[in-house]
């Protein structure tokens, strides 16, 4: 979802308390707008009976007096009261006197009163009629309304404003932090620890539990990460073992257990490039074994690899470890390496390879009347025009001489 159609959580919570207290304001207002209005009411009816009963006793005197100059006087301290705004008074004889706006006869309220006759006398002398301006009750009415409305709506303001402040403090801002964490977590960061600061509480609510439940998702994640490292690291092992067996097999002969030719081509050129590099000898034995069809064919091709595994054995009991190798160059035909060796150390290592051949692979051989075994050997030391076919072919042609001169020799290239 975009971002910024995220309407706040506040705001919304806010809108729709916001209608509730707007119809309760309304409905507040009106249930005390019309009891003000019974209240003052009342009081202006009671004021106008007030007045009308202060002064009935001496307009009841001055009628049946017959004082019209009292009567008229009456009607001015009557009209005093704001108000009343017209005043009639009407003598049981028929006299009338007025007083007051004569316009507002039609548009203020009637308020008819007796004016009883003088004490110990029967029946009443007039009617006195007063008109009251019902404007004043009205405009009295509407201030009492705006005030009640003012003060309500105030209050809800400020019970709002504060619900909002409250609400985006405890709600609102926990939730975002948690939203944006969670929206923005990257996948490093997923066994970290949740960086959102809780408000300062003390009740235990739902953003307590939505918070907890993102600390026990993310040790579960820590956890599972932690245990898939351990699984990656172990197969990582268990591969690299199983590559390194299968590397160990690919460069090594089945049958002899020295190197292949595949590992002669892939580490002959570095061995090159070393003694090019710093100027140091290198020198190679070619040998293969001499009339080797002959053990074939008389005890068997069984008897053949034997002789062949320890015609190996023979090489390797004459080199350096881990500096000397030999390599199955092809068939019974073997290449041993030796770096830092000269010419005259390489022939001695190649006649104490013929010796130890001719003393010991004769015993290989059990059955039947037993056959000396030798081996012929060619031995060339790089120059420095040398590559790796010259230097094998020098040896070849060196080992070619050996067996074209007798067998069982070691030849030096020259
Ligand atoms: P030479 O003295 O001239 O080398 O005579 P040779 O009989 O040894 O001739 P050559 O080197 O050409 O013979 C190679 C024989 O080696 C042929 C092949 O049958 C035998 N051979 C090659 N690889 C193996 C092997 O893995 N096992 C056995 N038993 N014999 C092998
Ligand atoms: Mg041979
Ligand atoms: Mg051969």
């Amino acid at each position: 979802m975009n971002p910024t159609t995220v309407q706040p959580i506040a705001t919304l919570l806010i809108r729709r308390v916001f209608k509730w207290v707007l119809l309760c304001v309304v409905a507040f207002s009106s249930i005390h707008a019309w009891l003000s209005y019974q209240s003052i009411e009342r009081n202006f009816d009671a004021t106008a009976r007030d007045v009308a009963e202060t002064h009935l006793p001496l307009l009841s005197v001055a009628i049946w007096d017959i004082e019209p100059q009292t009567i008229q006087k009456q009607i001015t301290l009557i009209l005093k009261n704001t108000s009343v705004v017209y005043v009639a008074i009407t003598a049981s004889t028929g006299q009338t006197f007025v007083g007051g706006e004569r316009g507002m006869v039609g548009m203020g309220k009637h308020m008819v009163f007796d004016i009883p006759a003088p004490a110990g006398n029967a029946s009443k002398v007039g009617t006195l009629d007063l008109v009251v301006d019902t404007r004043i009750l009205h405009r009295e009415l509407i201030q009492s309304f705006l005030l009640i409305t003012i003060e309500v709506v105030l209050l809800a303001v400020l019970i709002l404003t504060a619900v909002v402040a409250i609400l985006r403090r405890d709600l609102e801002r926990p939730m975002r932090q948690l939203a944006d964490y969670v929206r923005n977590i990257q996948a490093d960061q997923l066994s970290s620890a949740v960086p959102i600061a809780l408000p300062d509480v003390q009740a235990y609510s739902e953003i307590d539990l939505v918070y907890e439940g993102f600390q026990v998702m993310h040790n579960r994640i820590k956890q599972h990460i932690v245990h898939q490292d351990a699984l990656v690291m172990e197969r990582t092992m268990q591969l690299e073992k199983a590559m390194e067996s299968l590397k160990q097999l690919s460069i090594t002969d089945g049958l002899t257990g020295c190197y292949n030719r595949l590992l002669f081509n892939e580490r002959m050129p570095s061995e090159m490039r070393r003694a090019k590099r710093y100027e140091r000898p290198l020198s190679i034995i070619f040998c293969d074994i001499d009339f080797f069809k002959k053990v074939n064919d008389q005890y068997g091709h069984s008897v053949g690899d034997k002789v062949l595994i320890a015609f190996v054995q023979c090489l390797m009991q004459e080199i350096r470890v881990a500096v000397d190798w030999v390599v199955r160059y092809g068939g019974e035909e073997f290449v041993v390496v030796l770096p830092e060796t000269r010419l005259s150390s390489a022939i001695e290592v190649a006649e104490r390879m013929r010796r130890r051949v001719e003393s010991t692979l004769e015993s290989v051989i059990t059955s039947g009347e037993g056959m000396t075994i030798t081996a012929s050997f060619g031995v060339a030391q790089k120059t420095e025009i040398d590559n790796i076919d010259s230097l094998v072919n020098r040896a070849d042609s060196c080992l070619y001489v050996a067996k074209s001169s007798g067998r069982n020799r070691v030849c030096p290239s020259k």
